[in-house]
Formats: C-alpha cells, sequence, structure tokens
C-alpha cells in the first residue's frame, strides 16, 4: 500500500507565444507525468525480469555490431556469440522469474514497513520488546 500510496499522475499545460520574422506563433503543449515518492520507488514490488526484452534486444544488437565486423567469419563469430549470450541472458531472466520471483512476491505482500526507523520486515522476524512481569 505504501507503494501505491506514493505514485501519483500529473498533467501540466504550457502555453508559449513566439515572435519571429514570419509573425508570431502560439503553442501549447500538454505533458503527462507519474511522479513517485522516494519511499514509494523503495517499497516497490520485486520486478520481474523483462527476458523477452532482454531476447528482442540482444538479437537486433548482435546483429548490429556484426555489421562493423563486416560479413566474413568475424561477423559470423560475432552474430553467433550475441545470440548465444542472449538467449543465456533470456534464459537467466526467465529462470528467476519461475524460481526465485515468487518467493520475493510473496515475502513482499507479506512485508510490513516499521513507521518509526523505516525498516521493511516480517512479522516472523519481528522481536517483541521485553514486557516487566509478564514471563515470555
Ligand atoms: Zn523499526
Amino acid at each position: 500500500m505504501v507503494h501505491a500510496g506514493g505514485i501519483s499522475s500529473t498533467t501540466s499545460h504550457t502555453t508559449g507565444i513566439g515572435l519571429s520574422r514570419g509573425g508570431i506563433g502560439v503553442g501549447a503543449a500538454t505533458t503527462h507525468g507519474v511522479s513517485q515518492t522516494v519511499l514509494s520507488a523503495r517499497m516497490a514490488p520485486p520486478a520481474k525480469h523483462r527476458w523477452i526484452r532482454t531476447l528482442i534486444g540482444g538479437f537486433f544488437v548482435s546483429m548490429i555490431l556484426s555489421v562493423f565486423f563486416g560479413g566474413g567469419t568475424a561477423g559470423t563469430l560475432v552474430v553467433l556469440g550475441g545470440w548465444a549470450l542472449t538467449g543465456y541472458l533470456a534464459w537467466k531472466g526467465w529462470m528467476h522469474n519461475r524460481e526465485e520471483h515468487p518467493t520475493l512476491l510473496d515475502q513482499w505482500t507479506r512485508s510490513f514497513l516499521c513507521d518509526r526507523c523505516g525498516c521493511v520486515f516480517l512479522p516472523s522476524q519481528a522481536m517483541m520488546p521485553p514486557r516487566p512481569g509478564i514471563p515470555s
């Protein structure tokens, strides 16, 4: 909830008048934006790895890089190497989403933010101060 509470969308209008040899020009622009507090950003849920983006990006970067190495053996090796690296990184991302992300998200869902010191904790990790007279 802290995460969502710190996000706000903004809309600002800008109007400008310009004078040039051709005459007077009036321009208007609308800027849409989303602003986020530092606290909200820090409390963001764990991000999923965008492995499809890695795959597509790596594919094209490899192709572009190969151009600089020419169409011969060097270029081919660069393409194959780039694709291999891309495939490996995408696979790592996919595995992260499959194996680690659910746990991280589950921890995030169950975690609390301490209003006093700003620490994030799981209730199971929380310590109760000793209460005088009551044996724990
Ligand atoms: Zn605290």
